[in-house]
C-alpha cells in the first residue's frame, strides 16, 4: 500500500465515511493531522507487487473506470464534516484536529486511472472551494507511469497547487527491484522515471526498508540505491522518506520480511544524509 506505516487508520467510529467507496479518513496523532485519503483502486489492483504491500487481496491490474460524480460528491461531503460538522470533535484527538494532507493513496497505482489529470485537476477545484488552498494535495506513487502524457499533466497541476508526490525507490539492482517490489523494471528506467517527475513536481522518494530472511540490507544493496538516486539527481530531489515494515504485509512474501530496529535505519539514513539529502525516518 502506498501510504506511510504510522498512520492510524479510523476504523471503528462514523461507517458513513468508512464506507465510502474512494474518499478515506486518516487520523495520525504523530503526523498530527487528519489525512484525506483519495483511494482510485477500490478494486485493489497494482502494477506492482511489493512484497510488504499492506492491500488485502492485491490483484495485478490498473484503477477501474472512476465515477467521477461519486467522487466529487464524496470528497466534498467528507470536507464540509471536517470543517463545519462533528468529525473532528469526535473522532480526532484534540492536538490532531487540523486537514494535513489531501493524499492519492489507495489499494493499488493511482495513475494508473486514465482520468487521473481530470481527477486531479477537480479535486484542486474542491479544495480551493472549500478555502483549503494551503492544503497540500500528495501524490503517493510507484513512479512506473510517469512517462505517459497525461500523468504529466497531472503533475505539472498539482504543482501550481502547491503539491507534491512521494515517488517509490527501494533498490537500485533490477534483481533486488523483482524480489522487492515484484515488477521487472531496469534501474535506470526508473531513475529517468524519478529524474522526470522531480523536473515537474517537488519530489520525495520513498523507501522501504526491512530484513529479508533475517538479512539486514547489504551494504552493496544500499550503495546501489543511493548509486540511482544519484543518477536521478540529488539536487532536484526535496529528501527522501525512509521507513520499516512496522505494519504487517497481506502478501505471501510477508514471510521473508523482519522490522529493522530504529538504529538499524538510522545507519541507512547516515549513509543519505552524508548524500546531503533531507531525510524523515519512520522504524
Ligand atoms: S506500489 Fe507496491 S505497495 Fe503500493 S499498492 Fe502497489 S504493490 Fe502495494
Amino acid at each position: 500500500m502506498n501510504t506511510l506505516p504510522q498512520m492510524l487508520t479510523v476504523t471503528d467510529h462514523n461507517r458513513g465515511f468508512i464506507d465510502m467507496t474512494y474518499v478515506y479518513p486518516v487520523v495520525s496523532r504523530r503526523a498530527g493531522g487528519v489525512s484525506v485519503g483519495i483511494n482510485l483502486n477500490p478494486n485493489n489492483a497494482c502494477n506492482w507487487h511489493c512484497a510488504y504491500c499492506q492491500v488485502p487481496g492485491l490483484v495485478r491490474g490498473a484503477a477501474p473506470e472512476i465515477d467521477l460524480e461519486l467522487l466529487e460528491t464524496e470528497l466534498r461531503s467528507f470536507l464540509h464534516a471536517l470543517l463545519h460538522g462533528s468529525f473532528m470533535e469526535e473522532h480526532v484527538p484534540v492536538e490532531a484536529r487540523v486537514i494535513r494532507d489531501i493524499a492519492f493513496s489507495g489499494n493499488g497505482e493511482p495513475t494508473s486511472s486514465k482520468a487521473f489529470a481530470e481527477i486531479v485537476e477537480r479535486v484542486i477545484v474542491m479544495r480551493d472551494a472549500a478555502g483549503l488552498v494551503d492544503v497540500p494535495i500528495r501524490l503517493i506513487t510507484n513512479g512506473s507511469l510517469i512517462d505517459r502524457p497525461y500523468v504529466q499533466t497531472a503533475l505539472k497541476a498539482l504543482a501550481a497547487a502547491g503539491g507534491e508526490v512521494w515517488f517509490k525507490f527501494d533498490a537500485g539492482t533490477a534483481a533486488d527491484i523483482q524480489r522487492i517490489n515484484g515488477i521487472d523494471v531496469n534501474p535506470e528506467t526508473h531513475a529517468r522515471r524519478l529524474a522526470l517527475c522531480a523536473s515537474l513536481c517537488p519530489t520525495w522518494v520513498q523507501t522501504c526498508m526491512f530484513r529479508w530472511d533475517g538479512e539486514l540490507p547489504s551494504r552493496e544493496l544500499v550503495s546501489n540505491y543511493i548509486a540511482m538516486l544519484e543518477l536521478a539527481g540529488l539536487a532536484a530531489l526535496k529528501g527522501v522518506h525512509l521507513y520499516g515494515v512496522a505494519r504487517p504485509s497481506f502478501q505471501p512474501e510477508a514471510l521473508h520480511l523482519q522490522q529493522l530496529s530504529a538504529h538499524e535505519l538510522k545507519a541507512i539514513a547516515r549513509q543519505l544524509n552524508e548524500k546531503g539529502l533531507t531525510l524523515t525516518v519512520s522504524p
